[in-house]
């Protein structure tokens, strides 16, 4: 292993506060902040943002604060907050301060006087359709208001009266003089506040009157003292405004906006907006689905912190869109639960088999490793005994060429435990296959067996120690790569994206597990214990990801 392979490769943002540091901008502080709206629950892209500013400050030996952006209440609730605070832990990571921009109302109203009363802000009557119309074009200058002209006084006894809930929502706004001719469109008199008559999550009805995501955002970034704001790309059009709201009016810094491509991720969607729908419209259940991108899915899914932070940093922080494969994501966890997760053995399907060489009553306790390149993750206990069920695919009474497992008048080994023959077929009137019989040799307990090859090695428990358990096999959520690039998105939603299956049956020792607990089925699949449904009386598992990329060409 090389000596930089640990090491975080470098990006240009890096390069941006490396150099400010050298500069001694901001007295070489770092402070970043996350700052999602709690109209939804965090998935996959927020991961990224998550890692990059959290990421960034720990480099660093700065701060990085949450900060709720909570000025849309019609959307917003306390559920998603406690959702947001829960999985942003989860992923590893403590905020410094936590903040709601909703804390900063007070303060925002002050600012907003006082560009009033310097003449940069003013109240308009023209309603929603009248700005557009006025707004102009990229090619065409817009127009200005009639009300543009209205007096310093007169602008603020109207803000005043209009916190004071003496106009309709909508009958007024309050807009930034700046220039409806600028060629950025963001600057043509954008609105800073609007009436609305909403109950907020926290402050009640204290206020009708909310700011706006643009005035609000670099405000909140100031007041905090935030030295790099980072954010998506789709913001860039607004950093005049940003830099604008903050070269006008004295407040405690001017942090710099910075801005880096979103997560795009194929075969999935990362808009809070469409996730909710799928939630609302009851195509997925609920925000924790373990086909969700969502933390809160994924962790339920079973994927670690560890897989997600790796992904963040697999993907790299760039200047430029671009789509990232599923299969980045699913080797992420998939190398993970390779290293780290237990070994156990479960059978999907059923078959009977009955060992008729095998004394009636005896049950062996073989001791078995739960990893086979770490022995630190201990041994368990399996039982052997005269019935054992193994998968009925891993028996075919016509077999195909290369068949390698069980066949009549074969042998097989069976995991950790003996070679088996099998004699003869028993089928049920309709000609199903419902057991076999079976001898084993008694001679082949971890070793080879006498003067012949068998090569074919399956899993299987034992019938009397088993659990029945449920295992949910989910598949990507999406049948095409950019399910947005469809007339909806909807149409694209793979209906096999979750099979169920009831009667499976589960290894002794899994009785034990604890919800979210993770496994790798032995030749079947990365499992984990569903932290929802699963109970003492009912094993429920969640399939997290195959053992191998099976969506590859
Ligand atoms: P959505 O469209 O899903 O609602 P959003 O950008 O409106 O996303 P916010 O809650 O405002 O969601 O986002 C909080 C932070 O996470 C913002 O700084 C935003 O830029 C960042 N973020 C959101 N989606 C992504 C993504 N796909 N990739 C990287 N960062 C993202
Ligand atoms: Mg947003």
């Amino acid at each position: 292993m090389s000596s930089t392979e640990n090491q975080p490769s470098s990006n240009f943002i890096r390069h941006i506060i490396t150099k400010d540091i050298s500069d001694n901008k901001n007295n070489g502080k770092v402070i970043t902040r996350f700052p999602p709206e709690p109209n939804g629950y965090l998935h996959i892209g927020h991961a990224k943002s998550i890692c990059l500013n959290f990421g960034m400050a720990e480099e660093y030996n700065g701060n990085c604060n949450l900060r709720f952006d909570d000025t849309n209440p019609e959307k917003e609730s306390i559920e998603f907050m406690e959702s947001i605070e829960r999985d942003v832990q989860w992923l590893g990571f403590k905020w410094a301060n936590k903040h709601h921009a909703s804390d900063y109302f007070e303060q925002l109203y002050d600012f907003a006087v006082q560009l009033i009363k310097d003449g940069h802000a003013y109240v308009d009557s023209l309603d929603a359709e009248q700005i557009r119309e006025y707004r102009g074009t990229l090619t065409e200058a817009g127009k200005e208001s009639p009300d543009r002209s209205r007096t310093i006084e007169d602008n603020l006894a109207l803000f005043a009266a209009m916190r004071n809930g003496e106009y309709a929502d909508g009958q007024f706004i309050l807009r930034a003089k700046i220039d409806m001719a600028s060629p950025t469109i963001s600057l043509r008199d954008p609105a800073l506040y609007r009436i609305r008559r909403v109950h907020h999550q926290r402050t009640g009805d204290d206020w009708c009157l909310y700011p706006m995501y643009d005035f609000t955002h670099c405000l909140s970034d100031a007041i905090e003292g935030i030295t790099h704001s980072l954010c998506t790309l789709e913001f860039e059009a607004h950093r005049p405004l940003y830099d604008w709201v903050l070269d006008k009016l004295q407040t405690p810094s001017h942090p710099q906006q910075i801005e880096f491509a979103r997560l795009q991720l194929e075969y999935t969607i990362v808009s809070k907006r469409k996730l909710a729908q799928l939630v609302n419209e009851n195509h997925v259940n609920g925000w924790d689905d373990p086909r969700m991108p969502t933390i809160a899915g994924m962790r339920r899914a079973g994927y670690t912190p560890t897989s997600i932070r790796d992904f963040c940093e697999r993907i790299g922080i760039t200047k430029k869109d671009s789509w990232i494969e599923m299969a980045v994501l699913e080797n992420c966890i998939r190398e993970d639960l390779n290293d780290n997760a237990p070994r156990a053995m479960a059978v999907l399907e059923p078959l009977r088999l009955v060992i008729e060489n095998y004394p009636d009553d005896q049950v062996e306790i073989l001791e078995v490793s739960n990893h086979p390149q770490k022995p630190e993750l201990g041994t368990r206990k399996i039982p052997f005994s005269k019935v054992i069920l193994i998968e009925q695919d891993d028996f075919a009474e016509v077999p195909p060429p290369k068949f390698k497992r069980l066949i009549e008048g074969g042998e097989v080994r069976l995991r950790s435990s003996y070679v088996i023959k099998c004699n003869e077929i028993i089928k049920d009137d309709a000609g199903n296959i419902i057991e076999l019989r079976c001898s084993y040799d008694p001679a082949t307990l971890g070793k080879k067996p006498e003067g012949r090859k068998v090569k074919g090695v399956i899993h299987w428990v034992s019938e009397q120690q088993s659990h029945p358990a449920e295992l949910r096999l989910y598949d990507r959520l999406f049948n095409v790569a950019n399910p947005d690039s469809e007339d909806n998105f909807l149409d694209a939603i793979n209906s096999d994206s979750l099979k169920t299956l009831t009667n499976c049956r589960v290894e002794a020792s899994l009785a034990d597990a604890n919800s979210g607990d993770r496994f790798q089925f032995e030749r079947t699949a990365y499992f984990c214990v569903d932290s929802v449904d699963s109970s003492a009386e009912k094993l429920v598992f969640n399939r997290t990801v195959t053992l191998r990329d099976t969506w590859a060409k």
